[in-house]
């Protein structure tokens, strides 16, 4: 039996919708409206230090300003830290975790990275890690084709539950999409490097993991990714032409007068084919205000 389609989009709430941010949600909106599937919204606010509610307001808004709006109920990630905890308890069961109080700064000599279990205590404020592994995941990705990570696993130890008490995004965004039964995740090439952890996670809990799928990302002049972190601006809620320009790099050339019509035909047109093989997309000069 096939699986209805489910997507989702899962935006973190540091800062307004930008336009790379616009792009990922539309590629995981037609995709799954062309699948005659669900797409739903999730804020994804684990990581209580950096995102603030008033950005999801502000989000949700936007996307709504763009007829973007989910088929069920937006969750909250903050919502559901009972969930973490209990299926952190269940990899602690499976001794698959370990307690860890390095610090930063010990952490230096490895690029901040954590190769191998510590002798740290429990009784001192920790956090808890996942024990590498040798394993090695492959999948088929329909833009980026065939992805092996030989290495990923191998050298670092990702943390679960961070010291001062919040839950990371590796262990939220798998255990959420599992609950809320995603089948296929549309998201930006930069969250290839963390698939890997997410696909063992899945195999760790006995799990199907979704179909995966990472389209390019924005870029600026420099080729950086357009995020938050450099400041991207927040686009205009509402505008046609920042919609028509979000779909042109998704390789659409749509010509609509309203939101709701650009939507529609590019739905009918969308076809993530056209995207293979790129990795990312440099911004181009006259889109530069976006
Ligand atoms: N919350 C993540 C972000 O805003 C996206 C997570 C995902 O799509 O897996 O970067």
């Amino acid at each position: 039996m096939t699986r209805r389609y489910i997507g989702r989009f899962a935006p973190s709430p540091t800062g307004p919708l930008h336009f790379g941010s616009l792009v990922s949600a539309l590629a995981s909106y037609l995709e799954a409206k062309q699948q005659r599937g669900k797409w739903l919204i999730r804020i994804e606010d684990v990581d209580g230090t950096r995102c603030k509610p008033i950005f999801a307001e502000q989000i949700l808004t936007t996307l709504q300003s763009y007829q973007l709006v989910s088929d069920d109920k937006v969750e909250v990630q903050s919502q559901h830290h009972q969930s973490y905890q209990d299926h952190l308890e269940q990899l602690k069961q499976q001794g698959q975790l370990f307690p860890c109080n390095c610090t930063r700064q010990s952490l230096q000599v490895f690029q901040g990275r954590h190769p191998h279990i510590c002798d740290s205590h429990t009784d001192a404020p920790h956090s808890w890690r996942l024990k590498s592994s040798e394993l090695i995941y492959q999948y088929h990705d329909p833009i980026q084709g065939t992805l092996r990570f030989t290495n990923d696993l191998k050298h670092t130890c990702p943390i679960l539950k961070r010291k001062d008490g919040y839950f990371s995004y590796q262990l939220a965004v798998v255990v959420d999409d599992h609950r809320q039964h995603i089948t296929h995740l549309v998201r930006g090439a930069d969250l290839i490097e963390t698939t890997a952890q997410q696909l063992h996670l899945y195999s760790l809990f006995n799990w199907t993991p979704p179909e995966l799928c990472h389209i390019p990302l924005i870029v600026n002049q420099r080729g950086d990714k357009i995020s938050k972190q450099n400041h991207a601006k927040a686009i205009v809620d509402g505008d046609i032409t920042t919609l028509l320009c979000a779909l042109k790099y998704l390789g659409l050339q749509i010509q609509a007068s309203s939101i709701q019509e650009a939507l529609d035909q590019a739905i009918k047109s969308w076809d993530i084919k056209r995207l293979q093989g790129q990795s990312a997309l440099p911004i181009q000069p006259q889109d530069w205000h976006l």
